[in-house]
């Protein structure tokens, strides 16, 4: 007999620059959720990575290193901070050569392997929101609501650039759109947890919508759902 959930789990998947991040926080606080960002999870490994003479063809080397991986996520008055293997690694995770990394050891099996338990641990009592590219696919198959947040690449891009200028990088809007595009191929086109709308999943477009207006509509299928639930039990 399963114990009886806190709340729902919430997917929320889409390519980067969507507005999944943002508006997964926003969500989460209002609902009185966990935010759970998976991209954070799979940033903090390349950080690791990066730090070590790891050869990614290896896999059996990559194996042994996931083998002792541990991924941490712990909200601090609001803020969400990171920590890998006992270090923090929150503010190195968003830089441009940790986004190109990133995309490349999230596509090998041992480090998905190792992560996706790890999230199914973190939101296996409901309430959360899980923020990432293959929670309603592949993390939580079942979850309570999925939500696929998309956008065009140009709104996108330039979402990202906004927040790199903001951390004082020094990137162009061209170079940040077609990173962002390259990544995007790349997580589409992995063999293993691709980025991929699930069947299920409700789609919102953010182009044109604000953050605000994004989030009420979430809201409201969220608000929906719990009480469909409520009057079944
Ligand atoms: O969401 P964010 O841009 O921080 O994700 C960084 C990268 O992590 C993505 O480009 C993708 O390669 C990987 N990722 C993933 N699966 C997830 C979340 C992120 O493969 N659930």
């Amino acid at each position: 007999m399963s114990q009886k959930k806190r709340g729902l789990v919430i997917a929320i998947d889409g390519p980067s620059g969507a507005g999944k991040s943002t508006i997964a926080h926003l969500l989460a606080k209002r609902l009185g959720y966990l935010q759970i960002d998976t991209g954070a999870m799979y940033r903090a490994v390349a950080v690791l990575i990066s730090r070590t003479a790891l050869d990614l063809a290896d896999l059996d080397a990559v194996q042994r290193f996931c083998a002792d991986l541990n991924v941490r996520l712990e909200t601090v008055a609001g803020c969400q901070k990171v920590f890998a293997n006992g270090q923090e690694v929150t503010s190195q995770i968003r830089t441009a050569e940790v986004s190109v990394m990133t995309s490349r050891i999230s596509a090998l099996k041992p480090v998905r392997d190792a992560l996706l338990l790890a999230q199914r641990e973190m939101g296996r009592d409901g309430g959360v929101v899980l923020e990432g590219r293959d929670i309603g696919t592949v993390v939580f198959p079942d979850a309570d609501l999925k939500f696929f947040l998309t956008a065009s690449p140009e709104v996108r891009g330039k979402r990202r650039y906004d927040e790199m200028i903001a951390r004082g990088e020094q990137v162009t809007l061209r170079e940040t759109i077609e990173a962002a595009v390259q990544r995007d191929a790349q997580d589409t086109q992995r063999d293993i947890a691709p980025l991929k709308q699930a069947d299920d999943a409700i789609a919102i477009d953010s182009s044109d919508i604000g953050i605000e207006d994004v989030v009420d509509r979430m809201e409201a299928f969220v608000r929906e759902k719990t009480a469909q639930r409520e009057s079944y039990s």
